[in-house]
């Protein structure tokens, strides 16, 4: 690939406005159909600021493009037999096409029972098992919300992996390891490497990815000398760093140190203003996907 003195920014603002927009014309033609709208239900437990802000900031996506929301608010020592009693009462529920369980769960409660609980025809987050063995198979029915972001965000930026070195960082279940299903299929055609903790020379690796997915957890962690001149950066990390010049103490930045790797990548995404906001609204889509089969 050529080098290049400034990458181009992949506008994670922009794009997901345009998923939005999408989501929000195909809920109007639904509902002029005759359709009621699509309705999410989540399910918080707990008091944990970011967790309830996430929601918050769901409920408000949904607002936006015409979808209906409740969410159920549970005491953090709910016990977890309640709550899965809570998911199957949403399973079961017709005026329900999605259920969303925010994430982290207190520790009393397994989050793997409570996802494969999830009736997995309302599972817009794609984390049951059912929807990760359907996607490994290449018939994906709800792809997890940030690798599908990614995915949308490379469609709408006309940058194809077809052939491409692609190295993620990171093997979690909701990022690494779906993006790298979904990158391996006959849709993406990329040739993939995974790196984890444990990887050995991270560099040698990361040096020849055209396309470098960072989501590791860890601030900046990917200097320009990790990158090929030219190469796709999609930057996953949402890492608080302190910084007292800002009212709330701190600014968030990904796992990439954007100014340096921009000078040599040929697309870059921003933290915050990239695969953060895509995310959120591949979430929508899900809904409304959700919705659709409900009502069939
Ligand atoms: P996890 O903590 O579950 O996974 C992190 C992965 O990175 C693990 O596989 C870990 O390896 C690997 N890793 C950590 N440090 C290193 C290192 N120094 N070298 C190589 N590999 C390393 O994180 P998530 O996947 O949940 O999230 C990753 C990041 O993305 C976080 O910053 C998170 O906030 C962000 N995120 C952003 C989203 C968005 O919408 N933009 C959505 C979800 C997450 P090992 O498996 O060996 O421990």
């Amino acid at each position: 690939m050529p080098a290049s003195s400034s990458g181009s920014l992949i506008d994670g603002r922009a794009l997901a406005q345009d998923v939005k927009d999408d989501v929000q014309s195909a809920i109007e033609d639904w509902t002029t159909q005759g359709h009621r709208p699509p309705y999410l239900s989540a399910v918080l437990v707990g008091d944990n600021p970011a967790s309830a802000a996430y929601v918050r900031g769901k409920e408000r996506d949904c607002a936006e493009v015409g979808i209906e929301t409740n969410t159920h608010s549970l005491d953090a020592s709910v016990s977890e037999a309640a709550l899965l009693d809570t998911i199957r009462d949403l399973n079961q529920d017709d005026g329900v096409d999605g259920i969303l369980v925010q994430l982290p769960l207190p520790g009393h409660i397994d989050e793997q029972k409570v996802i494969d609980t999830i009736a997995p025809h309302k599972d817009v987050d794609g984390f049951h098992p059912a929807n990760l063995g359907r996607l490994l198979r290449g018939n994906p029915a709800f792809i997890p919300a940030t690798p599908f972001g990614i995915l949308e965000m490379l469609r709408r930026s006309a940058i194809n992996p077809d052939g491409m070195d692609a190295v993620i960082i990171g093997r979690s279940n909701i990022v690494g390891k779906p993006l790298a299903a979904l990158l391996m299929q006959r849709t993406a055609n990329a040739t993939v490497t995974v790196c984890h903790s444990h990887t050995e020379a991270l560099a040698d690796h990361t040096r020849r990815a055209d396309l470098l997915v960072a989501a590791l957890g860890q601030a900046e962690y990917i200097g320009a000398d990790m990158v090929q001149d030219g190469a796709v950066v999609i930057d996953v990390g949402i890492n608080r760093v302190d910084d007292p010049s800002k009212d709330r103490g701190y600014r968030l930045v990904g796992d990439v140190d954007f100014d340096a790797v921009r000078k040599k990548a040929a697309h870059i995404t921003p933290v915050p203003g990239g695969v953060g906001l895509m995310t959120r609204a591949m979430l929508l889509k899900n809904t409304l996907t959700a919705a659709r089969r409900n009502a069939e």
